[in-house]
């Protein structure tokens, strides 16, 4: 019995295995979470209760002085000791929800983030006002477990989406999330480097891409969550943080269609910075900037000119 999780060692002495309630675990969970670094214990704790008792969240309270199953118990005991090296919640569980749909992560693939579903509300909003054509050809470059590019096909029944990635298994993850939401036959995913898989004449009404955009000294400061257990691949921007989204500036206007449109996400801080980088490419009108739902700016896009 590992010293990590709930066991003898810290027992009542008369108390049998089966004992241990769903009240005396998530307590014990909470604690111990706590002592190891999490910032959300409770959250935690909950999430991974309800997710080895295979329940919703809310049954953990009108379950409460339920006891365990011994299996359940033991699947707790190993999702407890990963998280308290802490590790993402989201790959214990094994999916992520972003923008209303469910999202399959694991190790290896950046984890979806609430700031992403800025970009996706700007894209639908300057779709829905773009009357032609009838089609619009989406890239997504970037794209993980290709959240951006799924939520965009299953709100906007017009959008026929194309989405790059560079790691191989995760390029198959976000295939398999594709299926999962219904819209595998409107989203393409190819593997590669920005826009080195496309077809040379391929061209696109909207580009849109979260790139990696931390810097070099930032990186050293991420939250170990996510420092020690993400992919830096998608998180590394060079020492500005800047060095992916020069280089899809560089390309992206040859790939645009007559009034198409160029969205990235960034951080708060390099939003003049960006909106610079757009101007000097000489081919964009002025960019615009979308706030993410706590006030910081967080895309950055604008249409080609004419
Ligand atoms: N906002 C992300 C984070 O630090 C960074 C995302 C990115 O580089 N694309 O969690």
């Amino acid at each position: 019995m590992s010293d990590a999780t709930p066991g003898p060692a810290t027992q009542p002495e008369a108390t049998q295995q089966q004992d241990w309630t769903v009240r005396m675990v998530l307590d014990w969970t909470i604690a111990h979470l706590k002592q190891h670094g999490s910032e959300s214990p409770r959250l935690d704790a909950e999430i991974l209760l309800a997710h080895a008792r295979g329940c919703q969240r809310i049954q953990l309270y009108t379950n409460y002085d339920t006891p365990l199953e011994p299996e359940q118990r033991a699947k707790m005991r190993e999702l407890v000791k990963r998280r308290a090296t802490l590790e993402p919640v989201a790959y214990l569980v094994g999916f992520r929800e972003f923008f209303g749909l469910d999202f399959e992560v694991g190790p290896g693939v950046f984890i979806p983030r609430p700031d992403t579903e800025t970009l996706v509300v700007t894209l639908l909003e300057v779709a829905k006002e773009m009357t032609s054509p009838e089609t619009l050809r989406v890239l997504d470059v970037c794209t993980g477990t290709g959240c951006i590019p799924i939520s965009v096909a299953a709100n906007c029944p017009r959008a026929i989406v194309t989405a790059v990635e560079l790691d191989e298994n995760v390029v198959k993850m976000a295939q398999r999330n594709a299926e999962k939401n219904n819209v595998a036959s409107r989203v393409r995913i190819l593997q590669g480097n920005l826009f080195e898989p496309l077809s040379p004449d391929a061209q696109f009404e909207f580009i849109a891409s979260n790139p990696p955009y931390v810097t070099d000294e930032e990186m050293d400061e991420l939250q170990p969550d996510v420092r020690f257990h993400e992919p830096h691949l998608a998180l590394r921007g060079g020492r500005d943080g800047l060095d992916i989204v020069r280089r899809l500036l560089a390309e992206a206007p040859s790939r645009l269609a007559r009034g198409g449109v160029m969205l990235m996400e960034i951080a708060g801080e390099q939003a003049e910075t960006v909106r610079q980088l757009y101007a000097e490419t000489g081919q964009f009108e002025a960019a615009d900037i979308a706030k993410d739902l706590g006030g910081r700016s967080r895309v950055v896009w604008a249409r080609k000119k004419q």
